[in-house]
C-alpha cells in the first residue's frame, strides 16, 4: 500500500463541522468516492490488503458500507452481503441493536446470507466509536463463518473505536485522522 497515495485521498476527504448533530465532525467521503483517482487508489489499497485470504463473501453496512463494499467484493471475486437497516430485507433475517456516535440503530442480515464455509469481511466507510462494526460482527460470528475479516476506509483515533473489539479480531482501515 502507497502511504503517499492515500494521505492525498485522506486530505480531500472533507469535514462537516456539527452535522448531522451539534459537536460532530463529519468526514463527508463523497469527495474521495467522486475523484476517479481517489477511487482507484482506494480500491487497490483495499483489495491489495486481502488479495491471498481465501475471502468468499464482503458484508456491507447500510449505507456507506454498500460503496467500498462492493468495490471490494468485485475486486477478491468474492459475493457481496448487505447489512441493512429493519425492515428493508425480504427474507428470513437476524438483527442486533447497537448505539453509535450518535443515537441507536438496528441492524439485519439474510439468516441464509453466510455459511459455514465461508471466509467473511465486514466492511464500512468509517470507524468511530465502534458501536456499528461490533454488532455487525457480533451479528456475523453467530451465523459461524470459518473467519471474519473487518475493514474500513477510515478511522477516527480519538475515539478508540477499535478498543472495543476482542484483540485477535483483525482490522485494517486505509487512512486514520
Ligand atoms: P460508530 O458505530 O460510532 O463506529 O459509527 C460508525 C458509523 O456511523 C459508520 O457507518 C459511519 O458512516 C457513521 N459515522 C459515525 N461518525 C461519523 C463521522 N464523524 N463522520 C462520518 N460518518 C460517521
Amino acid at each position: 500500500m502507497n502511504n503517499k497515495d492515500l494521505e492525498s485521498v485522506k486530505s480531500i476527504v472533507r469535514n462537516i463541522p456539527d452535522f448531522p448533530v451539534p459537536g460532530i465532525q463529519f468526514k463527508d467521503l463523497t469527495t474521495a468516492f467522486k475523484d476517479p483517482e481517489a477511487l482507484q487508489i482506494m480500491t487497490k489499497a483495499m483489495a491489495d490488503l486481502y488479495r491471498d485470504k481465501g475471502v468468499t463473501r464482503v458484508v456491507g453496512i447500510e449505507a456507506r458500507g454498500f460503496i467500498g463494499g462492493a468495490i471490494l467484493a468485485t475486486q477478491l471475486g468474492a459475493g457481496f452481503v448487505p447489512l441493512r437497516k429493519p425492515g428493508k430485507l425480504p427474507a428470513e433475517v437476524i438483527q442486533k441493536s447497537y448505539t453509535k456516535e450518535y443515537g441507536t440503530d438496528t441492524i439485519e442480515i439474510h439468516k441464509d446470507a453466510i455459511t459455514a464455509d465461508d471466509v467473511v469481511i465486514i466492511h464500512d466507510d468509517l470507524l468511530a466509536t465502534g458501536g456499528t462494526m461490533l454488532a455487525a460482527y457480533e451479528l456475523v460470528k453467530s451465523m459461524n463463518p470459518k473467519k471474519i475479516y473487518i475493514n474500513f476506509l477510515c478511522d477516527l483515533a480519538d475515539l478508540h473505536g477499535r478498543d472495543v473489539f476482542p484483540p485477535e479480531v483483525e482490522i485494517t482501515s486505509l487512512f486514520t485522522f
